[in-house]
């Protein structure tokens, strides 16, 4: 039997998720229910489930793995400054395409949203200060961290694990980094059974997505949405895929390929967390990038670099003021850039956490809650499709950092 690829079968269930999801949409006006849609939705909840499964004892047996295998400090500082100089880099490209389109487009002019007021503020959380990041990077205890889901804690955690594995005697050191390196394999492998599982979550969650979609608000902020839409799209086929080439001299076709698996999973999760076992998986097998990079850029990359998060924060800020009828000046532009890269950095690989984060940027800017709630309240209305375009371009964007990194070390990626 001819087998159709992977990435066919979810571009196929993405289809057929469309058109489930709407025949639900119009049949049951946005409040879907009964055996069928249930059964279906389901296989995204199990989809989602799995993946989460894996994530913690996956990044954790590979950030031990890959942090002791880099040896001493000093490749390892090497490594740290290369991947937070690409972080910083794509981020800030990725909000300046987002300021440029918006200030261009001006897509809150004249919107007027005070009568779609039927919004639960209640949904809407302030974030912390972005100054508590770093500090609450640190784990009261690892095993708290590991056993809430704390991606940083355990990130943090197992950095300093790896780093004391090398620093001890080989009697001991060995039998550690053999027990990691085995746990990842088997995490590696698991995480290649949940993959073939893909089309049918993807069929799941497309299904959820466009079933329970407002659509009516769609029209009110097309041209907001238009915007994002449109930033992101640079960001994704233009400037990342130009710096890929730059840097490797490899065809960015053959990354995106490489990739397509992580980004349907990206796609339709809207997690770059959930997404994380199917990224490394890729960016190792399919595109030849080493362990020890991967382990490192990756999982810190999935929580820290969100370019489609940053691109969001710094155009969502400015739609906002727009609306407002507020003109922001350049001081306070930079205060969006600066803010909206720390929002950036600060959101969760998690659904919608972008756009909980912006109220950072907000309050930056001086736009009290009052006001804001209600645009935000909307914004979250038509959030899904943005979030789904926005974790494509942040686990995107973490992918082409390994692979750009692990050529600047040597390595020689795309071997078979
Ligand atoms: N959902 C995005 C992610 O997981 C974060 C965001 O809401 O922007 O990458």
């Amino acid at each position: 039997m001819n087998k159709i690829k992977l990435h066919w079968q979810i571009l196929i269930s993405m289809g057929l998720g469309v058109i489930i999801g709407f025949i639900f949409q119009i049949t049951c006006h946005g409040n879907p229910e009964g055996i069928v849609y249930t059964f279906v939705t389901s296989l995204g909840v199990i989809f989602v489930r799995l993946l989460k499964m894996v994530i913690i004892p996956l990044i954790f047996s590979s950030i031990v793995t890959g942090v002791s295998g880099i040896g001493g400090g000093k490749s390892l500082g090497r490594m740290g400054i290369k991947t937070f100089l690409y972080y910083l880099t794509t981020s800030l490209f990725a909000i300046i395409i987002g300021l440029t389109l918006t200030n261009m487009i001006q897509p809150g002019n004249g919107v007027n949203l005070g009568m779609q007021e039927s919004f639960d503020h209640s949904k809407l959380q302030t974030p912390g200060s972005p100054a508590d990041i770093l500090i609450r990077m640190i784990p009261l205890n690892p095993f708290n961290a590991a056993a809430s889901g704390d991606m940083l804690g355990i990130i943090f955690f197992a950095i300093f694990l790896g780093i004391g594995i090398t620093r001890i005697d080989s009697k001991h050191s060995e039998v550690l980094r053999n027990f990691f390196n085995s746990l990842f394999e088997v995490m590696m492998n698991i995480t290649q059974i949940v993959i073939k599982l893909a089309p049918l979550g993807v069929l799941g969650l497309i299904t959820k997505a466009v079933a329970t979609s407002g659509f009516g608000l769609f029209a009110a902020v097309g041209k907001y949405m238009l915007t994002i839409a449109g930033g992101l799209s640079i960001h994704f086929f233009i400037v990342l895929p130009l710096l890929f080439f730059f840097f490797t001299g490899i065809n960015p076709r053959k990354h995106f390929s490489a990739m397509s698996s992580a980004l349907a999973t990206a796609f339709a999760t809207s997690s770059s967390n959930a997404t994380l076992p199917v990224t490394m998986r890729s960016v190792e097998k399919n595109a030849g990038v080493s362990n020890k990079v991967t382990s490192f850029v990756l999982p810190m990359g999935a929580t820290i670099n969100m370019d489609g998060t940053a691109l969001y924060e710094c155009a969502g800020v400015l739609f906002i003021s727009q609306v407002l009828g507020i003109d922001l000046s350049i001081s306070s532009q930079f205060t969006v850039v600066i803010t909206a890269l720390l929002a950036s950095i600060g959101a969760a690989g998690i659904p919608s956490a972008g756009l909980v984060m912006i109220f950072i940027v907000t309050q930056a800017v001086g736009f009290q809650d009052a006001d804001v709630a209600i645009i935000v309240g909307t914004m979250l209305a038509v959030d899904r499709p943005l979030d789904m375009m926005r974790t494509m371009v942040n686990i995107f964007s973490d992918s082409i950092g390994a692979s750009i990194i692990a050529h600047s070390e040597g390595e020689t990626l795309y071997k078979g």
